[in-house]
């Protein structure tokens, strides 16, 4: 998850077209884990050890804001992400944006995100229009605009399109999925539109923000003993009250502010793999 949902568009600009050869020279990362992946902790607060790095690109996708290195996960994830991406393409849309995954090695991002600390989420952007590739600079600032109107209250008829809907499935289906968490509008829109196969809804979840990107969340990988998993998503279509709920609370009267957030408190084993980290 993300707290900000970014609005303005893609800076498209002509012309510096680096070739993936550059590109892939310019942003490798130059560490690797040399021991495999081990996850600790969850649901949320974890690290994880052996997370490798996805690429700066490949078929099908970019990695964006890359100065950050949040984009390492387990490898099952990255493989999934990768996947993703072709079966984009085939189904013919542009390159996909993917940033936030989690760091080296996992862990809290203070004030960002209350999730990304296992190397099992990771956020790609809702932008499936076809896009030259950018340099690195353009990479760092890229922005995509909402799908969701002003109001909240449906998505924004000029830009949304059916194949959003089948980005969003494609996710669904990827091996190891947990969930995917969407803006409400998003959801309601497709407990609207889809026909036919609507089993893969039940992994459709609505969460504030995600007007611009989804965020797919992956199940621990088998042989993960010390990762723990939350509970499966509710059967049924999730098109039903909770659904209104959060509808609802566009209607109801602001709430007083809560208590401060807690600190992250996260397994005693994490203090040995984030200090150690990879290389
Ligand atoms: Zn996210």
């Amino acid at each position: 998850m993300i707290r900000t949902a970014g609005r303005r568009l893609l800076p498209l600009l002509p012309a510096t077209l680096l070739t993936a050869t550059l590109l892939t020279a310019t942003l490798l990362p130059t560490r690797a884990w040399a021991e495999p992946p081990r996850i600790v902790g969850g649901p949320g607060p974890g690290c994880i050890a052996g997370a490798v790095p996805l690429p700066p690109a490949g078929p099908g996708f970019e990695t964006i804001r890359m100065s950050r290195s949040w984009f390492w996960g387990h490898p099952d994830v990255i493989a999934a992400l990768q996947l993703l991406a072709l079966r984009a393409r085939s189904a013919g849309m542009g390159s996909l944006f993917m940033n936030d995954i989690s760091k080296p090695t996992g862990g809290p991002f203070p004030g960002i995100h209350a999730s990304h600390m296992l190397g099992l989420d990771a956020d790609v952007w809702l932008d499936i229009r076809p896009k030259p590739p950018l340099s690195p600079a353009q990479r760092e600032a890229v922005e995509v605009e909402s799908l969701v109107r002003a109001d909240q209250r449906g998505v924004e008829p000029n830009l949304w399109t059916p194949q959003h809907a089948a980005l969003i499935r494609l996710a669904t289906e990827l091996p190891g999925v947990d969930r995917v968490l969407v803006n409400p509008a998003i959801k309601r829109q497709l407990c609207q539109e889809v026909r036919g196969d609507r089993s893969w809804l039940s992994r459709v979840r609505p969460w504030y923000g995600h007007a611009a990107h989804m965020h797919i969340h992956f199940r621990c990988p088998l042989g993960q003993a010390e990762c723990r998993d939350q509970a499966p998503p509710p059967a049924g279509d999730g098109c039903d009250a909770t659904l209104q709920w959060w509808f609802d609370q566009l209607d109801a009267p602001p709430k007083p502010p809560g208590a401060p957030s807690r600190p992250v408190v996260l397994p005693a084993a994490c203090a040995a793999i984030m200090a150690r980290g990879p290389g």
